[in-house]
């Protein structure tokens, strides 16, 4: 699979829920993902980035892949932390971006089992990331206000844009 790069239209829009128990392919979809995620060095993946509009994302953080279907954030910590994020979707720059440092997220494995996950550090950070990319956001819109211009001309230098 081939990972789209930012301005890719595709990694701008909402993608669509979708619903485990009857989308035959999810398996091996999911599986293509995060071969992808490994191959290209990631630590997380969303659908969109591979072109496919659905609400599908895989993360590996501590040596345990897993994936996630439909994901939504349900509790966000009043704590924040800025760190530098990286995306596979946006090569060449780092960005500083502002995450909760703690979240709760819902969502459904790929059998359409529901499950929870408290999430703290870089797992909440990869999370929120991820989910990010299902609704079209990504780290360049996340960049604090007084270094976007100069990170987005660093990305254009960057990939010859
Ligand atoms: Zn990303």
């Amino acid at each position: 699979m081939e990972v789209l790069h930012h301005p890719s239209p595709v990694l701008k829009a909402r993608a669509h829920e979708i619903d485990p128990a009857t989308d035959e392919g999810l398996r091996d979809f999911v599986r293509a993902m995060a071969e992808t995620m490994y191959a290209e060095s990631g630590i997380g993946l969303a659908a969109p980035q591979v072109g496919v509009d659905k609400r599908v994302i895989v993360f590996d953080v501590d040596d345990r892949l897993a994936a996630l279907c439909n994901p939504v954030i349900i509790e966000h910590s009043d704590e924040k932390v800025v760190d530098e994020e990286g995306c596979l979707s946006v090569p060449g720059v780092n960005v500083p971006v502002e995450r909760s440092r703690r979240i709760v997220c819902e969502g459904m494995t790929i059998e359409g089992r529901p499950i929870t996950i408290d999430a703290e550090d870089l797992l909440a950070r990869v999370l929120q990331h991820e989910i990010d990319h299902l609704d079209g956001v990504l780290i360049l819109d996340r960049a604090p206000a007084d270094l976007k211009k100069s990170i987005i001309r660093a990305y254009n230098e960057a990939n010859n844009l």
